[in-house]
């Protein structure tokens, strides 16, 4: 059984690493933003409306995230684990998450702080050419990411949940690393 919260700056590699430990672990991935990109390739009542957000990297408004997570969670393949990546991202939604998570009796295990520092991410999200990975959105993105979920650091150290991994190596080697804490 493994929960985990996957944390850190746009081009960490959460999206990337909790794929493949997803395997591993046999729990499902579920990425906020996969999720959302679904949706407006299908332009679906939600797509058409984070569209206009995630094209300009701001965060899509909570009253449209935290449904779709607490529906989320309530299936059924969820219910012996699951990795989360792009949620929570905000204060008040990691508060929702540990109410959440409380409610449902599913306590995350540890939330994995991938660190990478500032050029490389904006050289990794530069080369990876997704819509909204062109330079005045990635930085917005990455503004974004220092005013609103970087405190949620501090919010899950002082709950002694946070873990550190060092994303700024080779991936395999972080695929190790992630792979050795939830092992231990
Ligand atoms: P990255 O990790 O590269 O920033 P994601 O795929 O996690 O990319 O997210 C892409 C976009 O989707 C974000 O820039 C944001 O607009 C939206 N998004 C994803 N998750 C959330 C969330 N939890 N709250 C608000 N917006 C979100």
């Amino acid at each position: 059984m493994t929960r985990l919260i996957f944390l850190g700056p746009p081009g960490a590699g959460k999206g990337t690493q909790a794929q493949l430990l997803s395997k591993t672990c046999q729990v499902p991935h579920i990425s906020t933003g996969d999720i959302l990109r679904g949706a407006v390739a299908v332009q679906s009542e939600l797509g058409k409306k984070a569209e206009f957000y995630m094209s300009a990297g701001e965060l899509v408004p909570d009253d449209l995230i935290l449904d779709l997570i607490r529906e989320r969670l309530a299936e059924s393949d969820a219910a012996d684990g699951w990795l989360l990546d792009g949620f929570p991202r905000t204060i008040p939604q990691a508060n929702f998450l540990e109410t959440l998570l409380e409610e449902i009796k599913q306590p995350c295990d540890f939330v994995v702080n991938l660190e990478v520092p500032d050029e490389v991410l904006v050289a990794r999200l530069l080369s990876r050419g997704r819509e909204d990975d062109q330079e005045e959105v990635v930085k917005n993105r990455l503004v974004v990411y220092r005013d609103r979920t970087q405190p949620l650091i501090d919010f899950y150290r002082n709950r002694q949940k946070l873990v550190s991994v060092d994303g700024n190596q080779p991936m395999e080697s972080v695929t190790n690393d992630l792979k050795a804490l939830v092992q231990a």
